[in-house]
């Protein structure tokens, strides 16, 4: 047998799981010369999908769904065999805490933006001015600024700062744990930047071109799907379909060294291995670390990635005297409470308590507030506890509560991180030929985007050692 050439994952999360499965799949049916290793610096795989199944309960402590409408997730589940264990969030009324009041999210807003005029008009989530403010963007001219801006400014020229704030902000900010005045919006929404070099106006460009909900029987359709069993059931059944000997755990990769057309890598238990090809998909600082030689890896130590913690709480319903009826709430930047997201998980989820149980999951660390998630377990606990009873009356401690930090787990797309990425990119292709960066660092955070990233890793990598 001719000697086969190696390609090495770095990094156990989804993305690096992806990259390993379909190359696999790739070798198998192209019957290529090739063979992967995936190397993960912890015990297990998953990175930050990770499930907990407890007293009859399952949820999550890191992502709890990905998006129906990015198919590569998906497309993933059907692979690792588990199509029949998909399962769509269940809908319903959603919230925005503005004022310490409840208020229901205003119907038709397509991320906090109007595509409808009458629910923002009677909402309650702004004042009378605050509105007159938001309908200029039927008026306003285009913005002058080519290209990348913050997301604030850019939503604040159109609506104000006010529906920002109560609004876009919260939401915004629950995907990516950030400060809108700092994220790009060409790495996270370009949408909107096209919407208004298009449509000028965003409520215009979102009617025309969002699709009508198909209500059915006037419910909300699901947006999101998660899995049974927890996401984690991926990761294990994506794991067992990886040929024997792929995945090497429990070590990490220190240093890469070009040497003699290989990559010589460094492992923390001081062995080393030889790679013809590599894909980087681990967080950018851990990637910067392994090249710390290249200077163009630097742009990566000013790159932020912010801290969150969530709780998950679980409660005999009985305990929730003055429950809301609807699947959760966010909460606005200028309000009082150090939560910034409460999901009703059993109703999103009615598969995740057992019946007659309600498990509320609560986010605290803001920008800003982001010392929060060095608490401790109890001191966090009872942070979101004395928020929650500022909303709805608990009368019985918690049957128990568990406690996730993600310390620097959300990568920040600042303004330019694209400019910087392409940059970066452009360097390795001439420095380090056949070494590919994927994952949430990159170009998306959420999970079909990871799954994304790690699928066009495959087409890289492929085309590389094809040449
Ligand atoms: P990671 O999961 O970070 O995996 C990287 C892996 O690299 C890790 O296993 C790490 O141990 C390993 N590693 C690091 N350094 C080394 C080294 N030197 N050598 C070897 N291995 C190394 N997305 C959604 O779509 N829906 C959601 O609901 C959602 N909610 C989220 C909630 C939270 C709290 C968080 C933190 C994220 C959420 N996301 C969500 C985002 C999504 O979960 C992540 O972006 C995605 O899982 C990242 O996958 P990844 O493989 O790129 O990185």
């Amino acid at each position: 047998m001719p000697d086969l050439k190696q390609i090495v994952i770095v990094g156990g999360g989804i993305t690096g799981l992806t990259a390993a499965y379909y190359l696999q799949k790739r070798i198998r049916e192209e019957q290529l010369p090739y063979k992967v290793k995936l190397v993960e610096a912890s015990e297990r795989l998953g990175g930050k999908i990770k499930s907990v199944k407890r007293d009859g309960y399952t949820f999550e402590r890191g992502p709890d769904s990905f998006l129906i409408r990015k198919p590569s997730a998906a497309r993933l589940v059907k692979e690792a065999g588990l199509e029949d264990d998909l399962i769509k969030n269940g809908t319903g009324q959603s919230y925005i805490l503005v004022d310490k009041k409840l208020h229901k999210m205003p119907s038709g807003s397509y991320m906090g933006i109007p595509t409808q005029v009458s629910p923002f008009l009677f909402s309650g989530v702004f004042s009378v001015k605050g509105k007159l403010r938001a309908g200029l963007d039927f008026i306003k001219p285009k913005g002058k600024q080519a290209g990348d801006q913050s997301l604030g400014l850019f939503f604040r020229r159109r609506f104000g700062d006010e529906l920002v704030e109560n609004l876009v902000e919260p939401l915004l900010s629950g995907i990516y744990a950030g400060d809108i005045d700092e994220l790009s919006l060409m790495a996270t929404f370009p949408n909107f930047y096209d919407l208004e070099q298009e449509h000028r106006s965003l409520v215009k460009g979102l009617r025309k071109t969002v699709p009508k909900k198909k209500s059915n029987k006037g419910k909300k359709p699901s947006m999101f799907y998660s899995l049974k069993n927890g996401l984690e059931s991926l990761v294990d059944a994506v794991e067992d379909k990886l040929e024997p000997g792929t995945v090497v755990k429990g070590t990490g990769v220190d240093h890469i060294e070009q040497k003699d057309g290989h990559y010589h890598m460094l492992l923390s238990d001081g062995t080393v291995i030889q790679a013809d090809s590599v894909v980087m998909a681990t967080p950018h600082f851990a990637a910067r670390r392994m090249l710390s030689q290249y200077e163009f890896m630097d742009v990566f130590k000013e790159m932020p990635a912010t801290s969150v913690a969530n709780v998950a709480l679980a409660f005999d319903q009985s305990a929730i005297k003055k429950d809301i009826d609807g699947t959760g709430f966010v909460v606005s930047r200028n309000s009082d409470y150090r939560i910034t997201a409460c999901t009703w998980t059993h109703k999103k989820w009615p598969q995740s308590a057992p019946e007659g149980k309600a498990l509320l999951r609560c986010y605290v660390g803001r920008p800003g507030d982001e010392q929060v998630v060095d608490l401790s377990d109890q001191e966090i606990v009872d942070i979101v506890l004395q928020d929650l009873k500022k909303i709805m009356k608990i009368t019985k401690e918690p049957e128990f509560a568990v406690v996730s930090r993600w310390k620097n787990a959300m990568p920040q797309y600042a303004v330019g991180h694209k400019d910087r990425l392409n940059h970066v990119r452009a360097k390795m292709e001439a420095e380090l030929p056949g070494l590919f960066l994927a994952g949430s660092s990159y170009e998306g955070i959420g999970i079909p985007d990871c799954i994304d990233q790690g699928e066009a890793a495959v087409d890289q990598v492929l085309s590389f050692l094809h040449q």
